[in-house]
């Protein structure tokens, strides 16, 4: 489970897909009975028709705007999980993540909580990687490679401040 995914991230459902299905099952009847009452010079009861064809549009593009939100934050989610550092500069997210305007994107499915454990610092322009729930905090580790102290998340992986070496972050001993 990725650490910034919430459960609402989730593979469509079966029951979902046949809903969908039947939305746009409706909708070609409707549209091709509106068709027909037009012929008809039937006004009044095309424009009824076609409220109906609203109706059914609605669960449709709000499917199609929750699938791109999903598709977005996983793949947010997936590069965040990558970076090994609590950090990133936002300048550094716009180049890397091939999606319109990153950081737009994380502030938005961060307040439709889609994302989580992130925090957007505009004053100093990062991303910042929160706690990886409630078990995991910040512990004091030395550098296997040149003995520099550091603090790091419980549980990640980021690159040593003065050697560059693989610093993990284990449990304190
Ligand atoms: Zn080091």
């Amino acid at each position: 489970m990725n650490p910034f995914l919430t459960s609402k991230v989730k593979e469509r459902s079966g029951g979902r897909i046949v809903y969908l299905g039947f939305c746009a099952f409706m909708e070609l009847i409707i549209i091709m009975a509106i068709i027909n009452l037009l012929i008809d010079e039937n006004w009044g009861a095309a424009l009824l028709a076609l409220l109906f064809v609203l109706g059914f549009a609605r669960p449709i593009v709000r499917e199609i705007i929750k699938e791109k939100d999903f598709k977005n934050a996983k793949a947010i989610a997936s590069y965040l999980n990558g970076i090994p550092s609590e950090s990133i500069k936002m300048a550094q997210i716009n180049q890397k993540i091939p999606i319109n305007d990153p950081v737009k994107q994380i502030d938005r499915l961060l307040k439709k909580e889609y994302l989580m454990n992130i925090h957007l610092d505009w004053e100093k322009d990062l991303v910042v990687l929160l706690a990886l729930g409630s078990s995991n905090r910040y512990v004091e580790i030395s550098c296997p490679n040149c003995g520099a102290k550091t603090v790091i998340l419980q549980g990640r992986v980021k690159n040593c401040e003065y050697c560059g070496g693989t610093l993990l972050g284990k449990k304190s001993e």
